[in-house]
């Protein structure tokens, strides 16, 4: 490893960043996890001091920083950046390649395309010095900071100008990385943290911040008391396992009292309100202000006591419809189906019994913004609100009977699940050991053959990099030959996959950025977004796909048919199926009827 700085505890802030590349290099390539470990030790004594480890962790777990907002560089604007921040025209082979990275081209290495930061390094190798540019763990802190409170899109690419001038490829590659939140070192998040303290983990999962572990946990031989949630801090979600069937369901959770509720299809959020402060947490601990208009009125008026925090799901109400929508849509409502603190006190160690009774206590639902799920809680409480047909929320469980009849129940009113969950059992953060468990419905075959189309394809990331990896498929309309797309992706093998993109490769037509309009026997929405990366030039060369999907539909505004399949798998291919024979809309829209009974 680079040696800039070698004395023991020396200052982080000081420590060049190039001495963190070199701990990156070495970790990324090494096979075994406690050498990982232990190299990863031996730079936070060396390189590192106790007082701010902070600087230096949270460059490696850069997912789990909330120090600074967030960057508003996702790769198509970061590649953007970076060309005009090079002074480069847009349009030149590199500054193409970087933006169709997904693609590759005639200069990437194969092995590149699919890989944003190495098709960036490739492109920068061409235009930065070897030797590095010198910058301090502190100075490029101080840059990223001004990256992410950057309010345009010109400051973002001065900062990266910056950090060009002060970098060599290896070093930007690894910032790059770093702005994408994603350093693929092969090693856990859990083994950073229990080799920077045994007790990291517990605190970051009751706390989510990073700043507050690394300053709390500086000696390692310190045992820390373990810290309780608090108010105003999120705490990573208790979890679900996932069983197979309700059999399973009812044998792991054999002896307890069961609650079974249905599992909705929303954003998972936990509501902490501080009197009349009102945060709402999502399942990576990002604080959404945007839910707070309209919302914090609801919760100040209606969570009874000062200070509490609720777990719960956050969907979207049709107004108009009185059910859940989609999201997008109308406005959101909060469904809590626990409550984590109360008062002055944390509750999760309280029974779910106990804190169901709490949450009836200390919330009043209101109906279509605030609803609450406990089992036995009232009409409102527990079925979900509007219309009559729909299902109970929350049961009481006393037989595997009971749970298959609401799985079914619910499965029909076209909700993503159930969950079950033991009655006698505390609240964890980060736990998914069994004390929940989820179960959904398994793919569905239509009643008969759904087989569609190939009309287009999608360029894979990572290994099938370069390589189409996904479908958009399309039914037919008769007589005339239009076709209405769907992505599918899974269900294919390595080999079933190669073998189909070899046969319509010839038919590829490149969709070159910035994407063009489809072939005029295709038809799309307008607005649609879903542009594929290549469409097939003539349908009749393509190859139908069997697919099956859950057979409870959406309607579809990304694309242009009626409906949208959930959770589309491709079942097999049908060579022996020609073109034509692909199933066309108007059967479509009648099988989606009969399965939906209607
Ligand atoms: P999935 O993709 O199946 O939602 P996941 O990995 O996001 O799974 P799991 O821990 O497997 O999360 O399932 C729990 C998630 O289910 C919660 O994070 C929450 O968003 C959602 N959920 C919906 N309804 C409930 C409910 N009644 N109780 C608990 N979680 C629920």
């Amino acid at each position: 490893m680079a040696s800039s700085s070698s004395s023991s505890s020396s200052s982080t802030e000081q420590t060049k960043f190039s001495v963190l590349v070199s701990l990156f290099n070495w970790i990324s390539k090494t096979k075994t996890s406690s050498r990982k470990r232990s190299k990863f030790r031996k730079f936070l004594d060396t390189f590192c001091s106790p007082s701010d480890y902070f600087s230096a962790i949270r460059l490696i777990l850069p997912n789990l920083d909330r120090e600074r907002g967030t960057y508003g560089l996702k790769e198509s604007v970061l590649a953007v950046s970076l060309i005009d921040a090079l002074g480069m025209s847009r349009d030149s082979p590199d500054a193409l390649k970087l933006i169709n990275w997904r693609k590759g081209g005639p200069k990437t290495t194969g092995a590149n395309a699919g890989n944003f930061p190495l098709v960036a390094a490739e492109m920068l190798q061409r235009r930065q010095g070897m030797a590095s540019g010198g910058v301090t763990i502190g100075e490029l802190n101080e840059l990223l900071d001004k990256l992410a409170s950057s309010e345009n899109r010109a400051e973002k690419t001065a900062v990266l100008a910056t950090l060009i001038t002060k970098t060599n490829t290896q070093e930007m590659k690894w910032i790059i990385m770093i702005l994408l939140k994603d350093l693929k070192l092969g090693i856990s998040e859990k083994s950073i943290f229990h080799e920077f303290h045994p007790d990291a983990e517990d605190l970051f999962n009751v706390t989510c911040d990073l700043k507050l572990v690394c300053e709390k946990l500086k000696d390692r031989n310190q045992r820390h008391k373990r810290q309780d949630i608090e108010v105003g801090k999120a705490v990573r979600p208790q979890l679900a396992m996932r069983v197979s069937d309700a059999h399973a369901a009812w044998k792991k959770l054999h002896g307890k009292e069961v609650v079974v509720e249905c599992k909705f299809d929303g954003d998972r959020i936990q509501i902490h309100k501080n009197g009349a402060e009102v945060h709402y947490f999502s399942r990576n601990f990002l604080d959404h202000s945007e839910y707070a208009h309209g919302m914090s009125d609801i919760i100040v008026q209606n969570v009874l006591d000062e200070r509490c925090i609720l777990d719960g799901e956050m969907l979207v109400w049709d107004t108009s419809l009185n059910r859940f929508a989609e999201f997008g849509s109308n406005q959101e409502i909060d469904v809590a189906f626990d409550i984590l603190y109360v008062g002055d006190t944390s509750v999760i160690h309280r029974t779910l019994k106990e804190r169901q009774e709490l949450l009836r206590k200390v919330v009043k639902p209101v109906k279509g913004r605030l609803e609450i799920i406990v089992p036995d809680g009232g009409l409102n409480a527990h079925r979900l609100p509007g219309s009559e047909r729909e299902p109970c929320c929350s049961l009481i469980a006393y037989n595997v009977d009971d749970i298959e009849k609401f799985f079914k129940e619910t499965i029909e009113n076209r909700a993503e699940g159930i969950v079950l969950k033991d009655l006698g059992s505390k609240w964890e953060p980060s736990d998914r050991s069994g004390k929940w468990l989820k179960l959904k419905p398994e793919y569905i075959r239509a009643g008969s053959d759904l087989d569609v189309l190939i009309i287009g394809g999608y360029y894979g990331s990572g290994r099938r990099g370069g390589e189409v990896a996904q479908f958009l498929l399309g039914l037919a309309e008769r007589p005339a030959p239009n076709m209405y797309p769907r992505r599918v992706g899974n269900g294919l093998s390595d080999e079933e996959l190669d073998t189909v993109v070899s046969k319509l490769k010839p038919y590829f037509r490149k969709n070159e950025y910035p994407k063009k309009s489809p072939p005029s026997f295709y038809q799309v929405t307008n607005n649609s977004k879903e542009r594929p990366d290549v469409w097939i030039e003539n349908p009749d060369k393509s190859i139908i796909l069997s697919i099956t999907s859950d057979i409870r539909t959406i309607s579809s505004e990304v694309f242009a048919a009626p409906y949208n399949l959930r959770f589309p798998r491709i079942d097999r291919v049908r060579y022996d199926k020609p073109w034509h024979e692909c199933l066309d809309v108007q059967s479509f829209v009648e099988l989606v009827n009969s399965s939906n009974g209607t």
